[in-house]
Protein backbone atom coordinates (compact mmCIF):
# COMPACT_ATOMS: atom_id res chain seq x y z
CA UNK A 1 0.00 0.00 0.00
CA UNK A 2 2.17 3.39 -1.20
CA UNK A 3 0.17 6.23 0.66
CA UNK A 4 0.28 9.93 -0.76
CA UNK A 5 -0.65 13.57 1.39
CA UNK A 6 -3.27 14.49 -1.34
CA UNK A 7 -4.94 17.97 -0.37
CA UNK A 8 -4.54 17.67 3.46
CA UNK A 9 -6.09 13.84 3.16
CA UNK A 10 -4.37 10.69 3.41
CA UNK A 11 -4.91 8.39 -0.14
CA UNK A 12 -4.52 4.69 -0.47
CA UNK A 13 -3.41 2.63 -3.37
CA UNK A 14 -2.56 -0.94 -3.03
CA UNK A 15 0.17 -2.52 -3.73
CA UNK A 16 1.49 -6.06 -4.74
CA UNK A 17 3.53 -7.05 -1.45
CA UNK A 18 0.32 -8.02 0.27
CA UNK A 19 0.74 -11.55 -0.36
CA UNK A 20 -2.18 -14.19 1.00
CA UNK A 21 -1.75 -17.69 1.55
CA UNK A 22 -4.26 -19.84 0.09
CA UNK A 23 -3.91 -18.32 -3.29
CA UNK A 24 -6.52 -21.14 -4.25
CA UNK A 25 -9.27 -19.50 -1.91
CA UNK A 26 -11.63 -17.33 -2.94
CA UNK A 27 -14.00 -14.20 -1.42
CA UNK A 28 -17.50 -13.73 -2.90
CA UNK A 29 -18.44 -10.86 -4.61
CA UNK A 30 -21.45 -9.47 -6.25
CA UNK A 31 -19.80 -9.77 -9.34
CA UNK A 32 -18.34 -13.37 -8.41
CA UNK A 33 -15.30 -14.57 -6.88
CA UNK A 34 -12.06 -12.83 -6.37
CA UNK A 35 -8.61 -14.03 -4.91
CA UNK A 36 -8.46 -12.79 -1.40
CA UNK A 37 -5.14 -10.84 -2.34
CA UNK A 38 -7.42 -8.84 -4.47
CA UNK A 39 -9.34 -7.14 -1.82
CA UNK A 40 -6.86 -4.32 -0.91
CA UNK A 41 -7.83 -1.95 1.11
CA UNK A 42 -11.62 -2.69 2.67
CA UNK A 43 -14.34 -1.30 4.56
CA UNK A 44 -15.99 -3.78 5.95
CA UNK A 45 -19.10 -2.89 7.73
CA UNK A 46 -21.07 0.16 5.36
CA UNK A 47 -24.61 0.43 3.90
CA UNK A 48 -26.10 1.61 1.34
CA UNK A 49 -29.65 0.80 1.83
CA UNK A 50 -31.78 0.71 4.50
CA UNK A 51 -35.67 0.14 5.47
CA UNK A 52 -36.56 -0.08 9.44
CA UNK A 53 -40.07 -1.24 8.10
CA UNK A 54 -39.84 -4.48 9.42
CA UNK A 55 -40.10 -7.76 8.21
CA UNK A 56 -44.27 -8.23 7.84
CA UNK A 57 -44.53 -4.85 5.32
CA UNK A 58 -41.03 -5.47 3.81
CA UNK A 59 -40.98 -5.21 -0.15
CA UNK A 60 -38.64 -4.17 -2.66
CA UNK A 61 -41.58 -1.95 -4.34
CA UNK A 62 -40.84 0.72 -1.18
CA UNK A 63 -38.49 2.20 -2.89
CA UNK A 64 -36.62 3.32 -6.31
CA UNK A 65 -33.84 1.07 -6.78
CA UNK A 66 -32.44 3.59 -9.81
CA UNK A 67 -33.08 6.77 -6.89
CA UNK A 68 -30.56 5.07 -4.85
CA UNK A 69 -28.57 4.24 -7.16
CA UNK A 70 -27.86 7.44 -8.15
CA UNK A 71 -27.79 8.67 -4.63
CA UNK A 72 -25.46 6.16 -3.58
CA UNK A 73 -22.98 6.27 -6.26
CA UNK A 74 -20.93 9.38 -5.62
CA UNK A 75 -20.15 8.56 -2.32
CA UNK A 76 -18.80 5.12 -3.65
CA UNK A 77 -17.22 6.90 -6.54
CA UNK A 78 -15.73 9.37 -3.53
CA UNK A 79 -14.43 6.64 -1.54
CA UNK A 80 -12.67 4.59 -4.26
CA UNK A 81 -10.56 7.45 -5.16
CA UNK A 82 -9.57 7.50 -1.53
CA UNK A 83 -7.97 4.15 -2.27
CA UNK A 84 -11.05 1.79 -1.22
CA UNK A 85 -11.19 -1.15 -3.48
CA UNK A 86 -13.45 -3.82 -1.78
CA UNK A 87 -16.81 -2.35 0.28
CA UNK A 88 -18.67 -4.89 2.35
CA UNK A 89 -22.44 -4.17 2.69
CA UNK A 90 -23.70 -5.60 5.41
CA UNK A 91 -27.32 -4.93 4.90
CA UNK A 92 -29.23 -7.98 5.39
CA UNK A 93 -32.46 -9.31 3.90
CA UNK A 94 -35.72 -7.84 5.40
CA UNK A 95 -33.45 -4.80 5.55
CA UNK A 96 -32.11 -3.31 2.45
CA UNK A 97 -30.39 -5.81 0.95
CA UNK A 98 -30.52 -5.25 -2.75
CA UNK A 99 -27.89 -7.65 -4.69
CA UNK A 100 -28.93 -6.54 -8.05
CA UNK A 101 -28.32 -2.58 -7.11
CA UNK A 102 -24.79 -3.42 -5.55
CA UNK A 103 -24.22 -4.97 -8.61
CA UNK A 104 -24.84 -2.02 -10.99
CA UNK A 105 -22.72 0.11 -8.31
CA UNK A 106 -19.90 -2.46 -8.37
CA UNK A 107 -20.11 -2.23 -12.34
CA UNK A 108 -20.53 1.48 -12.30
CA UNK A 109 -17.22 1.93 -9.32
CA UNK A 110 -14.97 -0.82 -9.75
CA UNK A 111 -15.09 -1.46 -6.37
CA UNK A 112 -15.54 -5.12 -5.15
CA UNK A 113 -18.90 -4.80 -3.27
CA UNK A 114 -20.01 -7.80 -1.05
CA UNK A 115 -23.47 -8.64 0.28
CA UNK A 116 -24.62 -11.47 2.38
CA UNK A 117 -27.24 -14.24 3.76
CA UNK A 118 -28.74 -14.72 7.02
CA UNK A 119 -31.62 -12.92 8.94
CA UNK A 120 -31.52 -9.95 11.49
CA UNK A 121 -33.05 -10.80 15.06
CA UNK A 122 -32.19 -7.85 16.84
CA UNK A 123 -34.61 -4.92 17.78
CA UNK A 124 -37.14 -6.89 18.63
CA UNK A 125 -37.04 -9.75 16.38
CA UNK A 126 -38.90 -7.16 13.62
CA UNK A 127 -37.05 -8.14 11.10
CA UNK A 128 -36.87 -11.68 11.24
CA UNK A 129 -39.89 -13.01 8.80
CA UNK A 130 -42.70 -14.97 10.81
CA UNK A 131 -41.55 -18.57 9.28
CA UNK A 132 -38.36 -18.58 11.45
CA UNK A 133 -40.71 -19.05 14.68
CA UNK A 134 -41.78 -22.49 13.41
CA UNK A 135 -38.65 -24.02 11.49
CA UNK A 136 -35.84 -25.70 12.45
CA UNK A 137 -32.47 -24.16 12.33
CA UNK A 138 -31.88 -27.37 9.68
CA UNK A 139 -35.03 -25.68 7.30
CA UNK A 140 -34.05 -22.22 7.95
CA UNK A 141 -29.94 -22.91 6.77
CA UNK A 142 -31.59 -24.70 3.66
CA UNK A 143 -32.48 -20.90 2.22
CA UNK A 144 -29.08 -19.78 2.74
CA UNK A 145 -27.03 -22.22 1.36
CA UNK A 146 -29.77 -22.09 -1.41
CA UNK A 147 -28.16 -18.20 -1.86
CA UNK A 148 -24.59 -19.79 -1.44
CA UNK A 149 -25.99 -22.02 -4.32
CA UNK A 150 -28.02 -20.26 -6.42
CA UNK A 151 -27.76 -16.88 -6.03
CA UNK A 152 -30.18 -14.16 -4.29
CA UNK A 153 -33.74 -13.31 -4.91
CA UNK A 154 -33.69 -14.96 -8.19
CA UNK A 155 -30.33 -13.55 -9.40
CA UNK A 156 -27.13 -15.49 -9.64
CA UNK A 157 -25.41 -12.92 -7.57
CA UNK A 158 -23.85 -15.52 -4.22
CA UNK A 159 -23.59 -13.55 -0.67
CA UNK A 160 -20.24 -13.37 0.20
CA UNK A 161 -20.91 -13.75 4.02
CA UNK A 162 -24.01 -14.79 6.39
CA UNK A 163 -24.78 -11.80 8.39
CA UNK A 164 -27.26 -12.16 11.48
CA UNK A 165 -27.87 -10.28 14.62
CA UNK A 166 -28.86 -10.27 18.37
CA UNK A 167 -29.35 -8.35 21.36
CA UNK A 168 -28.23 -8.35 24.79
CA UNK A 169 -27.49 -11.40 26.42
CA UNK A 170 -28.88 -14.11 27.53
CA UNK A 171 -30.54 -14.55 23.84
CA UNK A 172 -33.84 -15.34 23.44
CA UNK A 173 -34.39 -19.54 22.01
CA UNK A 174 -35.20 -17.89 18.70
CA UNK A 175 -31.71 -15.95 18.59
CA UNK A 176 -29.91 -18.87 20.03
CA UNK A 177 -31.36 -20.22 16.97
CA UNK A 178 -30.22 -17.75 14.48
CA UNK A 179 -26.77 -18.51 15.74
CA UNK A 180 -26.92 -22.32 15.47
CA UNK A 181 -28.63 -21.72 11.75
CA UNK A 182 -25.53 -19.42 11.15
CA UNK A 183 -23.11 -22.20 12.74
CA UNK A 184 -24.98 -25.02 10.25
CA UNK A 185 -24.40 -22.96 6.97
CA UNK A 186 -21.09 -22.29 7.51
CA UNK A 187 -19.94 -26.29 8.10
CA UNK A 188 -21.68 -26.71 4.20
CA UNK A 189 -20.89 -23.23 2.69
CA UNK A 190 -17.61 -22.11 4.79
CA UNK A 191 -19.00 -18.30 4.47
CA UNK A 192 -17.74 -16.56 7.52
CA UNK A 193 -20.56 -15.53 10.53
CA UNK A 194 -21.22 -11.95 11.27
CA UNK A 195 -23.17 -11.38 14.28
CA UNK A 196 -24.56 -7.67 15.04
CA UNK A 197 -23.82 -8.02 18.80
CA UNK A 198 -25.46 -6.18 21.45
CA UNK A 199 -23.01 -6.69 24.48
CA UNK A 200 -19.96 -8.88 25.55
CA UNK A 201 -21.81 -11.52 27.38
CA UNK A 202 -24.10 -11.72 24.06
CA UNK A 203 -20.91 -12.08 21.60
CA UNK A 204 -19.62 -15.03 24.48
CA UNK A 205 -22.96 -16.97 24.07
CA UNK A 206 -22.26 -16.98 20.44
CA UNK A 207 -18.98 -19.00 20.67
CA UNK A 208 -21.13 -21.38 23.25
CA UNK A 209 -23.50 -22.52 20.44
CA UNK A 210 -21.00 -22.18 17.73
CA UNK A 211 -18.94 -24.66 19.40
CA UNK A 212 -21.88 -26.85 20.33
CA UNK A 213 -21.38 -27.39 16.28
CA UNK A 214 -18.09 -27.78 16.13
CA UNK A 215 -17.39 -24.54 14.77
CA UNK A 216 -14.38 -22.13 15.23
CA UNK A 217 -14.35 -18.89 16.93
CA UNK A 218 -11.99 -17.78 13.80
CA UNK A 219 -15.35 -18.04 11.27
CA UNK A 220 -17.07 -14.98 13.79
CA UNK A 221 -16.92 -11.57 13.35
CA UNK A 222 -17.98 -9.97 16.43
CA UNK A 223 -19.81 -6.89 14.85
CA UNK A 224 -19.98 -3.62 16.69
CA UNK A 225 -17.24 -4.53 19.04
CA UNK A 226 -17.53 -1.30 20.47
CA UNK A 227 -21.18 -1.55 22.53
CA UNK A 228 -18.98 -3.96 24.77
CA UNK A 229 -16.91 -0.66 26.76
CA UNK A 230 -14.78 -3.21 28.77
CA UNK A 231 -11.60 -3.74 26.96
CA UNK A 232 -11.65 -7.44 28.30
CA UNK A 233 -14.56 -8.77 26.05
CA UNK A 234 -12.56 -8.05 23.09
CA UNK A 235 -8.68 -9.36 23.99
CA UNK A 236 -10.51 -12.50 25.43
CA UNK A 237 -12.80 -13.20 22.35
CA UNK A 238 -9.29 -12.14 19.82
CA UNK A 239 -7.24 -14.48 21.95
CA UNK A 240 -10.14 -17.31 21.24
CA UNK A 241 -9.41 -16.39 17.09
CA UNK A 242 -12.35 -14.37 16.80
CA UNK A 243 -12.46 -11.50 14.71
CA UNK A 244 -13.20 -8.07 16.95
CA UNK A 245 -14.99 -5.71 14.34
CA UNK A 246 -14.68 -1.83 15.75
CA UNK A 247 -16.81 -0.65 13.11
CA UNK A 248 -18.48 2.48 14.36
CA UNK A 249 -15.77 5.17 13.29
CA UNK A 250 -17.58 8.41 12.66
CA UNK A 251 -15.67 11.95 13.51
CA UNK A 252 -17.09 11.81 17.23
CA UNK A 253 -15.57 8.50 17.73
CA UNK A 254 -12.01 9.00 16.68
CA UNK A 255 -10.58 8.99 20.13
CA UNK A 256 -12.70 5.76 21.31
CA UNK A 257 -11.53 3.68 18.49
CA UNK A 258 -7.59 4.84 18.98
CA UNK A 259 -7.83 3.38 22.51
CA UNK A 260 -9.27 0.56 21.41
CA UNK A 261 -6.67 -0.26 18.62
CA UNK A 262 -3.89 0.99 20.93
CA UNK A 263 -5.37 -1.88 23.48
CA UNK A 264 -5.65 -4.22 21.05
CA UNK A 265 -2.19 -3.67 19.85
CA UNK A 266 -0.27 -3.82 23.00
CA UNK A 267 -2.26 -7.43 23.68
CA UNK A 268 -0.51 -8.41 20.05
CA UNK A 269 -4.16 -9.10 19.16
CA UNK A 270 -4.40 -6.49 16.08
CA UNK A 271 -4.10 -9.46 13.59
CA UNK A 272 -7.87 -10.13 15.13
CA UNK A 273 -9.22 -6.58 14.70
CA UNK A 274 -11.93 -5.04 11.66
CA UNK A 275 -12.35 -1.51 11.33
CA UNK A 276 -15.16 0.15 9.59
CA UNK A 277 -17.52 2.84 9.51
CA UNK A 278 -21.23 1.54 9.65
CA UNK A 279 -21.66 4.57 6.94
CA UNK A 280 -23.91 5.41 4.01
CA UNK A 281 -27.22 4.76 3.25
CA UNK A 282 -30.38 5.87 1.24
CA UNK A 283 -33.26 5.41 4.08
CA UNK A 284 -36.07 4.31 2.58
CA UNK A 285 -39.33 6.30 3.64
CA UNK A 286 -37.18 9.27 3.85
CA UNK A 287 -37.13 12.32 1.00
CA UNK A 288 -34.26 11.19 -1.39
CA UNK A 289 -33.29 8.59 1.10
CA UNK A 290 -32.42 11.29 3.96
CA UNK A 291 -29.11 12.10 5.18
CA UNK A 292 -26.70 9.94 3.46
CA UNK A 293 -23.60 9.78 5.15
CA UNK A 294 -20.03 9.52 3.19
CA UNK A 295 -17.33 6.75 3.39
CA UNK A 296 -14.39 9.11 3.82
CA UNK A 297 -13.62 9.62 7.80
CA UNK A 298 -11.37 6.51 8.25
CA UNK A 299 -8.96 7.56 5.76
CA UNK A 300 -9.43 11.55 6.31
CA UNK A 301 -9.31 11.20 10.36
CA UNK A 302 -8.97 7.66 11.47
CA UNK A 303 -5.71 6.78 9.36
CA UNK A 304 -3.85 10.40 10.43
CA UNK A 305 -4.37 9.79 13.82
CA UNK A 306 -3.64 6.08 13.90
CA UNK A 307 -0.09 7.53 12.15
CA UNK A 308 0.36 9.98 14.52
CA UNK A 309 0.41 8.04 17.54
CA UNK A 310 2.89 5.19 16.13
CA UNK A 311 0.79 3.05 13.91
CA UNK A 312 3.34 1.57 11.40
CA UNK A 313 1.91 1.26 7.84
CA UNK A 314 2.85 -2.29 7.86
CA UNK A 315 -0.24 -2.15 11.08
CA UNK A 316 -2.45 0.13 9.07
CA UNK A 317 -2.31 -2.49 6.29
CA UNK A 318 -2.91 -5.20 8.58
CA UNK A 319 -5.70 -3.61 9.89
CA UNK A 320 -7.44 -2.77 6.52
CA UNK A 321 -5.92 -4.84 3.72
CA UNK A 322 -4.77 -8.02 5.60
CA UNK A 323 -7.29 -8.91 8.37
CA UNK A 324 -10.21 -8.40 5.95
CA UNK A 325 -8.93 -10.76 3.18
CA UNK A 326 -8.41 -13.48 5.79
CA UNK A 327 -11.72 -12.69 7.36
CA UNK A 328 -13.74 -12.85 4.42
CA UNK A 329 -12.32 -15.82 2.46
CA UNK A 330 -14.64 -18.64 1.91
CA UNK A 331 -13.39 -21.97 3.94
CA UNK A 332 -14.65 -23.68 6.65
CA UNK A 333 -13.20 -23.34 10.17
CA UNK A 334 -13.88 -26.41 12.50
CA UNK A 335 -12.83 -26.52 16.00
ZN1 LIG B 1 -24.51 -1.87 10.10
Amino acid sequence: MQQTALAGATVFFPSPNVKMENAEQVVMTVKGPIQPGEMYFTLTHEHVLADFIGADNYSKERYNADEVYTIALPFLQEVKNKGCSTFIDCAPAYLGRDAKLLQRLSNATGLNIITNTGFYGAVGEKFLPRFVYHQTAEQIAEIWIKEWKDGIDGTDIKPGFIKTSVDKDPLSPTLRKIIDTAAITHLETGLTIGVHTGNGDAAKEQLEILKARGVSPQARIWIHAQNEKDNQYHIEAAKKGSWVSFDGVNPNTISENLAYLQTMKKENLLDHVLVSQDSGWYHVGEPKGGDYKNYTCIFNQLIPALQQNGFTKKEIDQIFITNPASAFTVRVRKL
